[in-house]
């Protein structure tokens, strides 16, 4: 981790209609930072995700993305955006295209990479993950594991500045999801700023600098691993653990 910010946070509000979701979000996320994001379902935690690359427009507030407003009227966001990548838990990998092509595809068509380049840093990032058997291979020949793994490389072939994953592993049958988590974690050791809303408490416990426990639209606990589940004092955050720990 590094003292450098990388996503700020400044008062976020997020409605839907009048349903207000996320109520003052105030955070910063460090480079080399890893992150886990825990709470029930419904409390916030995937649009808090998703206004961070705008998916969402926040209502109210600010994301600074290396400093800079990524709301600001004057700033385009999608050159931000594109140093954010996301899995999702649905891995959305394109049926129509191999994996080569599902992972080449954006950096070819936004030209950070040749054809050539995009090819050879897929390959390094499939033989990483394990993939790399399944070069030419169409997404229905593969496993959901496999699948959310190939999501994780094609977020990978943009080189971003930070991993947004909102439960990748929550659709995978339960053998699956220990090699997915193997190659969130090796990402996350080598220095990936990673953010990542997990029911995994195991994972959250061994592999995050910090968590953060969302409960109605706020960060209603936050700290180091060890603070957040072994030490929390609030009640809502004791209620949450003892019912998934
Ligand atoms: P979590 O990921 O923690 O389960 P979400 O961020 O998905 O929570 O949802 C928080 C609340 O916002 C829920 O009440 C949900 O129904 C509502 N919500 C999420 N997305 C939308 C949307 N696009 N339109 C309306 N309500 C939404
Ligand atoms: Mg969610």
């Amino acid at each position: 981790m590094t003292d450098q910010a990388l996503i700020q946070l400044v008062d976020l509000h997020k409605y839907f209609g009048d349903l207000e979701v996320l109520k003052g979000i105030n955070e910063t996320i460090k480079e080399k930072e890893v992150i886990s994001i825990i709470g029930p379902s419904g409390c916030g935690k995937s649009t808090l995700l998703r206004c961070m690359n705008l998916l969402e427009t926040p209502t109210q507030g600010q994301v600074l993305f290396e400093g800079v407003n990524i709301l600001d009227k004057k700033v385009d966001p999608t050159l931000h955006r594109r140093k954010m990548g996301m899995v999702f838990q649905h891995f959305n990998v394109f049926p129509h295209l191999n994996v080569m092509e599902n992972i080449t595809l954006a950096p070819i068509l936004n030209k950070i990479m040749t054809k050539a380049e995009a090819e050879e840093k897929a390959k390094g990032l499939l033989d990483r993950v394990g993939l790399g058997d399944k070069v030419y291979e169409y997404p229905r020949k593969l496993s959901g594991g496999q699948k959310q793994r190939l999501a994780i490389v094609r977020a990978m072939a943009m080189d971003p500045k930070v991993l947004l994953f909102d439960e990748p592993t929550s659709a995978l049958d339960p053998e699956m999801v220990k090699g997915v988590l193997e190659v969130i974690k090796s990402l996350a050791i080598t220095g990936m700023t990673t953010v990542i809303v997990t029911h995994e408490m195991g994972f959250a416990r061994e592999v995050s600098d910090r968590v953060w426990f969302m409960y109605d639209g706020v960060i209603a606990e936050k700290g180091t691993p060890d603070a957040v589940f072994n030490h929390t004092q609030n009640p809502r955050a004791i209620e949450f653990l003892s019912q998934v720990l």
